[in-house]
């Protein structure tokens, strides 16, 4: 969607609130958002863009609500986990449509991302094993020790325009199983999808202010990285803002992980199916109109894998149908507004002056009014162009050649970001040398899209990410408690017939 400060309001379009301790509420700041449907432009609802008052106003919220949450037995904030797994299982093809509205990826990919928004859930729900602490008896004679795992306190998550459901849900879950209470700032550019999530959660009875929607944009995320009341924050995003959100939020005193851009290479070697390489790479690069973080943007052919693979390659993109997500027959849907669209338009030209071909050319979608743009193949691109190292999320792949894999690894390394990577081959010995050797926290071996898997930790490397703990899987555990560690001994000596009741 595209946005704009909204001059001329319809009263007929709904204008968003914040929930917060347990209520929804209006903000008191008068600034306001059109939420815009990429593909057919249409001004879906309006958002507010909360101000620091705002924000205080749930902190104090989720504060209060902290001591009671934290002291519930750790089975009972499970079981509320599966309450809302219900419940959103009920309303996943109604959030899924959602996703496509505000956000202009296709229904089945919707549908897919909702799936991964649930099993989020369902793997939170593990808290009483995964929260476990660790004893050890007789650490010296007659002394045990124990380490302890406690909630931080209040936990707030800063989140991007492209997975409206499931990127939250990196967070939420895990945050409030461990006994802490929660904070969401969604993209105020997709603010509708966790707008009916918070209404699902309010028909659960959770206790008031264990978790609490913030709408708005840089203005309220930059207050929540400077509020005293916030313990923690978790950052997904573009990569000059991770970086900020990194520093800011480290300078309060602030736990922070910040997932920031990619810019993913998929290495085709010359042994690959290319049949089945050809479906993971066009998945990778097109699918949601390249406005993935794991979305594959650099393809590097090895040696004969060249010939091969070029031909199904452009021929398969140039297959894919590009429109309205909503319609069956559509691959590819729009990117997330006519700015983003022209920004990714400017890449493409600025790449062909720097002498790559355009094989496949997605600009000039015609005869619609959406953000259109299909997807788009250059060739003859050489490492050092700035299409290879700048981000563009959008429907744009990029094919380098490489003379051997050495040459390749190469390549993908001297990347910037290492989110993630994908090698295509059946050789077991270059699967082995490339999981070794490459620098990214996602890899994917035959497969286009090392996509998140809720129960082990997700994030990239190198400029993709700034923290320690990655999200989801045993990192969240991690990440939302912190450890106390307990030595203890009783003198037992004098009178321990007394006490245990022996004679
Ligand atoms: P963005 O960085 O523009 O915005 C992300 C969030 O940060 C939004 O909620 C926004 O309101 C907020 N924000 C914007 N400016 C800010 C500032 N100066 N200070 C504090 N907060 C600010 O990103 P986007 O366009 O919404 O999302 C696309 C980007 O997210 C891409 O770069 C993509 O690669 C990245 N992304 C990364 C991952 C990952 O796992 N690494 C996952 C999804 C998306």
């Amino acid at each position: 969607m595209t946005t704009q400060t909204s001059t001329h309001a319809d009263p007929k379009v709904t204008v968003l609130k914040n929930y917060v301790g347990g209520h929804w509420v209006t903000p008191r700041s008068d600034r306001q958002l059109d939420v815009v449907n990429p593909a057919t432009q249409s001004v879906l609802a309006r958002v507010p863009l909360s101000d620091r008052d705002d924000l205080e106003h749930a902190v104090s919220a989720a504060r209060a609500a902290f001591p009671a949450w934290r002291a519930r037995s750790t089975i009972e904030r499970a079981r509320w986990l599966f309450s809302l797994r219900e419940e959103l299982v009920h309303a996943r093809e109604e959030l899924a449509r959602l996703v496509v509205t505000e956000m202009g990826k296709t229904l089945a990919d919707a549908r897919a991302e909702v799936g991964r928004m649930i099993e989020m859930v369902e793997c939170a729900t593990a808290v009483p094993t995964t929260m476990q602490g660790r004893v050890l008896e007789n650490v010296a004679a007659g002394v045990d020790c124990e380490t302890v795992r406690q909630p931080l306190g209040v936990c707030a998550a800063i989140v991007p325009f492209n997975f409206p459901a499931m990127v939250p849900f990196w967070f939420l879950p895990f945050a409030i199983a461990t006994g802490n209470t929660f904070l969401l700032k969604p993209s105020e550019q997709v603010p509708l999808t966790q707008n009916r999530v918070f209404e699902l959660i309010d028909r659960l009875e959770l206790p008031p202010g264990v978790v609490n929607l913030v709408n708005g944009d840089a203005e309220v995320a930059q207050a929540i990285l400077e509020s005293p009341g916030i313990d923690a924050v978790s950052f997904v995003g573009s990569a000059p803002v991770a970086a900020h959100v990194y520093a800011t939020a480290a300078a309060h005193g602030k736990r922070v992980q910040a997932l920031g851009g990619a810019k993913n290479h998929m290495v085709v070697m010359p042994d690959a199916g290319i049949e089945r390489a050809v479906e993971g790479i066009v998945a990778s690069a097109f699918g949601a109109a390249g406005q993935r973080c794991m979305a594959g943007s650099v393809v590097v052919t090895v040696a004969a894998a060249a010939e091969r693979l070029i031909g199904p390659l452009t021929d398969s993109a140039r297959a894919l149908r590009v429109g309205d997500g909503l319609d069956p027959e559509v691959s590819v849907g729009p990117v997330i507004s006519h700015q983003a669209r022209q920004r990714i338009e400017r890449a493409i030209e600025k790449a062909a002056g720097e002498g790559a071909s355009i094989a496949v050319d997605g600009r000039g979608v015609s005869g619609k009014d959406g953000a259109f743009i299909g997807p788009t193949i250059l060739t003859g691109v050489r490492p050092e162009m700035e299409i290879v190292s700048q981000e563009v999320f959008g429907p744009v792949l990029v094919i380098i050649h490489a003379g051997d894999l050495s040459e390749a690894i190469e390549i993908v390394n001297a990347s910037r970001y290492g989110n993630g990577t994908s090698i295509f081959t059946e050789s077991g010995a270059a699967v082995r040398r490339y999981r070794h050797d490459v620098q990214a926290g996602m890899v994917g071996v035959n497969i286009g899209v090392a996509a998140p898997v809720a129960f082990f930790p997700f994030s990239g490397w190198k400029a993709s990410f700034l923290g320690d703990l990655h999200a989801h899987g045993t990192d969240a555990v991690d990440f939302y408690t912190r450890k106390k560690t307990v030595t203890s001994r009783f003198f037992t000596e004098q009178g321990h017939e007394k006490l245990f009741g022996e004679h």
